[in-house]
């Protein structure tokens, strides 16, 4: 049999050719992929003034040359990075319930300032002025007396005031964080913290308190509190940063190793100050929360600080002993009292059927959920009551400083969401902790001789149905972002882009282009080419923009106040930090 020449084909079928070869090349022209910034993106400047001074202030405080991202992106408010995300629950009644909160705005950065102790914090007095959680540490710092303590905060004057007109500091200073508990959680369930509004009547409420800068992330925060300094002075960026071997790396190395906080806590400087005659003392959940103790025997003429961390893996309770010291009464982790705990959770919600909000006791014992519940926060009192015991917390007249973050309310937030009843619940058993511990105090240690401080390292993320927002896909971003600028995202974090530099260098990409269109990124360009469920997006939301803005280390750092200033207050009123008069609760 011949072989069919090309003489042979009907005229037809090359017609047909010839028009496909065309349509071929003029596809590849159109759909040839695009590079640098798009034609008309907004410069940095332009996203800068568009968020506001407060905002770029806190933004430039958060950001750690060197160590954050090269790249810090901010998603509009009510969007947020959740990895790849299942479309098809949109519209359904089971939202994707993971979340972030690293955002900016105000719903996340609000936190409550709370002291209480008479003698120390004036009975029923209400703050409306701004201040932030850097203020914590100077204020102690001045009722100790501790000189030349260097911090980025201002003192709280109304407890110096009142302070100062004490013969002597308090016994016990005792801090309770709770992780994940700003104003927009506590709004969320305004009866669930019946304890806090008490010691609010009795003490201090700071209404207009911040976290003084952005991201919101945990592992910034508590070094904040710690320290009385932002990310920039202290170091620490967030639960990540790029090591020095330019490695981003967890930010207390896995292993609750204290080296890359910068500063001295104005624990640890009081402890030097008392010969290590004071204790020091906290327990938390992960090394991220060890800003607010500092970096005990790391640091010359430092001791091992009482410090208790869970292993959610080995459940049991841990801390690095090269630098801290374990509570004996943790060496052993007595799980039987946990499971007793966990064995009563069923009858919390309301309804005796073998659940705790349809959680099987199987699916609560996991290493991933077991954190989340009411029974883990009172085991995590029980572990702190253990402890205060031990060291005789304010047992003589040098000044314990105790710090404990409960983990709870924020673990339940990223696993349920803050709308969820379980977070009320965790809540509810949070505060009842607190009251727990004010009464060891009393007992212990007596009324006008201890001084409590609740608050919070953020807010949490509301569904984003519930407000017109949106899940961003972070593995689609990154694939996005390297179509366009080749292969020069190293990592992508809830917060910030970490850029390989020789890759920048090598495809001659400007990180201010990338900045730039992040600008103009859509919600549409977010949704995966053949993802199931891109057919419940609404049509009408794809060209929605998914962030206000994205910024490089060296245009933060070339921000100077009066450049910030002139920012002015923004197109957003989630950049709004302040709430006018009586309630921000
Ligand atoms: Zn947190």
């Amino acid at each position: 049999m011949r072989a069919i020449g090309e003489e042979q084909l009907p005229k037809r079928v090359l017609v047909v050719a010839a028009v496909a070869l065309v349509v071929a090349i003029f596809a590849a022209y159109v759909l040839r992929p695009e590079t640098g910034a798009p034609a008309g993106a907004p410069t940095s400047d332009e996203m800068a003034d568009a968020l506001g001074a407060a905002l770029m202030t806190h933004l430039k405080r958060g950001h750690v040359p060197g160590r954050s991202g090269e790249l810090l992106t901010v998603p509009l408010p009510h969007r947020y990075f959740v990895g790849e995300w299942d479309l098809t629950t949109l519209g359904t009644s089971t939202p994707w319930l993971a979340s972030s909160h690293p955002n900016p705005w105000s719903y996340t950065a609000r936190v409550p300032i709370i002291l209480y102790g008479p003698g120390y914090a004036p009975q029923g007095m209400e703050v409306t002025e701004a201040t932030d959680i850097a203020s914590l540490a100077p204020t102690y710092a001045g009722l100790l007396g501790l000189d030349g303590f260097e911090a980025d905060g201002e003192p709280l004057e109304a407890i110096l005031d009142q302070g100062s007109q004490e013969q002597k500091p308090p016994k016990v200073i005792f801090n309770f964080i709770m992780d994940g508990g700003g104003w927009n959680v506590l709004e969320n369930y305004a009866n669930a913290w019946p304890t806090i509004k008490a010691l609010g009547a009795g003490g201090t409420t700071y209404m207009n308190a911040t976290i003084g800068s952005a991201p919101s992330i945990t592992g910034a925060l508590h070094a904040t509190f710690g320290t009385g300094s932002y990310p920039l002075e202290h170091g620490m960026p967030g639960n990540q940063l790029r090591g020095a071997d330019g490695v981003p790396i967890d930010a207390w190395l896995q292993d609750a190793d204290p080296r890359y906080l910068e500063i001295p806590t104005v624990s640890e400087l009081w402890d030097e100050e008392t010969d290590n005659e004071a204790t020091v003392a906290t327990v938390s959940y992960e090394g991220w929360h060890l800003g607010m103790i500092g970096h005990g025997a790391y640091r010359d003429g430092g001791d091992k600080d009482v410090a208790a961390l869970w292993e959610a893996g080995e459940n049991e309770w841990w801390i690095n002993d090269d630098f801290y010291e374990l509570p004996g009464a943790l060496a052993e982790t007595d799980l039987d009292r946990l499971e007793s705990y966990e064995a009563r959770l069923d009858e919390r919600d309301g309804a005796v059927d073998g659940t705790w909000f349809d959680h099987t006791p199987e699916e609560l014992k996991e290493e991933t959920t077991r954190p989340g519940t009411p029974a883990f926060v009172k085991f995590t009192g029980d572990a702190i009551i253990d402890t205060m015991r031990e060291y005789k917390i304010g047992s003589d007249d040098v000044t314990d400083l105790m710090w404990v973050e409960m983990k709870m309310p924020d673990f339940a937030g990223h696993l349920w969401n803050m709308s969820g009843p379980e977070v009320g619940d965790v809540l509810a058993a949070t505060d009842a902790q607190l009251a727990r511990i004010k009464k060891e105090l009393d007992k212990t240690v007596g009324e006008g001789n201890y001084l409590i401080a609740i608050s919070a390292d953020h807010g949490q993320q509301p569904l984003p149905e519930l407000n017109g927002g949106w899940r961003i896909n972070t593995s689609e971003f990154e694939r996005d972002v390297e179509a366009r600028f080749g292969n020069v995202v190293e990592k992508v974090t809830t917060v910030d882009l970490f850029l390989d530099a020789d890759a920048l260098s090598s495809e001659g990409v400007d990180p201010a282009d990338i900045a730039s269109y992040i600008g103009t990124y859509t919600l549409g360009e977010n949704i995966p080419d053949g993802a199931a469920g891109a057919d419940l997006v609404p049509e009408g939301r794809r060209d929605e923009p998914l962030f206000a803005g994205a910024f490089t280390t060296e245009y933060l750092q070339s921000l100077t106040p009066e450049t910030i200033a002139s920012f002015g207050d923004g197109d957003y009123s989630e950049a709004d930090f302040t709430v006018a008069g009586e309630s921000g609760q």
